[in-house]
Protein backbone atom coordinates (compact mmCIF):
# COMPACT_ATOMS: atom_id res chain seq x y z
CA UNK A 1 0.00 0.00 0.00
CA UNK A 2 2.90 2.38 0.95
CA UNK A 3 4.75 1.98 -2.66
CA UNK A 4 0.77 2.39 -4.22
CA UNK A 5 0.86 5.60 -2.80
CA UNK A 6 4.26 6.73 -3.47
CA UNK A 7 3.63 5.60 -7.34
CA UNK A 8 0.53 7.91 -7.61
CA UNK A 9 2.97 10.60 -6.07
CA UNK A 10 5.54 10.17 -8.44
CA UNK A 11 2.96 9.95 -11.51
CA UNK A 12 1.15 13.01 -10.42
CA UNK A 13 4.69 14.94 -10.00
CA UNK A 14 5.33 13.38 -13.83
CA UNK A 15 2.52 14.08 -15.00
CA UNK A 16 2.53 18.18 -13.91
CA UNK A 17 6.19 18.53 -15.19
CA UNK A 18 5.26 17.01 -18.66
CA UNK A 19 2.20 19.01 -18.76
CA UNK A 20 3.85 22.59 -17.46
CA UNK A 21 7.07 21.50 -19.87
CA UNK A 22 5.15 20.86 -23.41
CA UNK A 23 2.94 24.20 -22.68
CA UNK A 24 6.75 26.25 -22.05
CA UNK A 25 7.35 24.86 -25.03
CA UNK A 26 4.75 25.96 -27.02
CA UNK A 27 5.10 29.01 -25.44
CA UNK A 28 8.30 29.87 -26.43
CA UNK A 29 7.22 28.33 -29.96
CA UNK A 30 5.22 31.33 -30.26
CA UNK A 31 7.40 33.69 -29.28
CA UNK A 32 10.19 32.41 -31.62
CA UNK A 33 7.76 32.26 -34.57
CA UNK A 34 4.96 34.32 -33.75
CA UNK A 35 2.03 33.99 -36.54
CA UNK A 36 1.78 36.64 -39.15
CA UNK A 37 -0.57 39.44 -38.28
CA UNK A 38 -3.22 40.11 -41.16
CA UNK A 39 -1.88 43.46 -42.82
CA UNK A 40 -3.68 46.36 -42.32
CA UNK A 41 -4.12 47.51 -46.27
CA UNK A 42 -3.90 44.49 -48.27
CA UNK A 43 -1.80 44.94 -51.29
CA UNK A 44 -3.45 44.33 -54.83
CA UNK A 45 -2.38 42.17 -56.95
CA UNK A 46 -2.10 42.58 -61.05
CA UNK A 47 -0.93 40.51 -63.21
CA UNK A 48 1.87 41.03 -66.10
CA UNK A 49 0.24 41.01 -69.48
CA UNK A 50 3.27 39.72 -71.30
CA UNK A 51 4.71 36.81 -68.92
CA UNK A 52 1.09 36.34 -66.47
CA UNK A 53 3.08 36.59 -63.42
CA UNK A 54 1.28 38.20 -60.46
CA UNK A 55 3.11 41.06 -58.26
CA UNK A 56 2.09 43.86 -56.36
CA UNK A 57 0.31 46.75 -57.91
CA UNK A 58 2.88 49.24 -56.53
CA UNK A 59 5.83 46.84 -58.02
CA UNK A 60 4.11 47.04 -61.27
CA UNK A 61 4.57 49.55 -64.46
CA UNK A 62 1.49 50.42 -65.93
CA UNK A 63 1.28 50.57 -69.76
CA UNK A 64 -1.53 50.95 -73.17
CA UNK A 65 -2.64 47.53 -72.87
CA UNK A 66 -2.38 47.16 -68.74
CA UNK A 67 0.09 46.16 -65.59
CA UNK A 68 3.63 44.70 -66.47
CA UNK A 69 6.37 43.29 -64.18
CA UNK A 70 8.99 45.00 -65.63
CA UNK A 71 9.53 47.80 -68.63
CA UNK A 72 11.02 45.43 -70.42
CA UNK A 73 8.11 43.29 -70.83
CA UNK A 74 5.91 46.56 -71.64
CA UNK A 75 8.46 47.22 -74.52
CA UNK A 76 8.21 43.73 -75.85
CA UNK A 77 4.53 43.82 -75.62
CA UNK A 78 3.81 47.26 -76.91
CA UNK A 79 6.43 47.62 -79.12
ZN1 LIG B 1 6.20 40.00 -67.12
Amino acid sequence: MKYLLLFVVVFIFAWHWRNTRRADIAKRARKVHPSPKPSADPMDMVQCAHCHVHLGQAESVQGRNGQYCSPEHRALTES
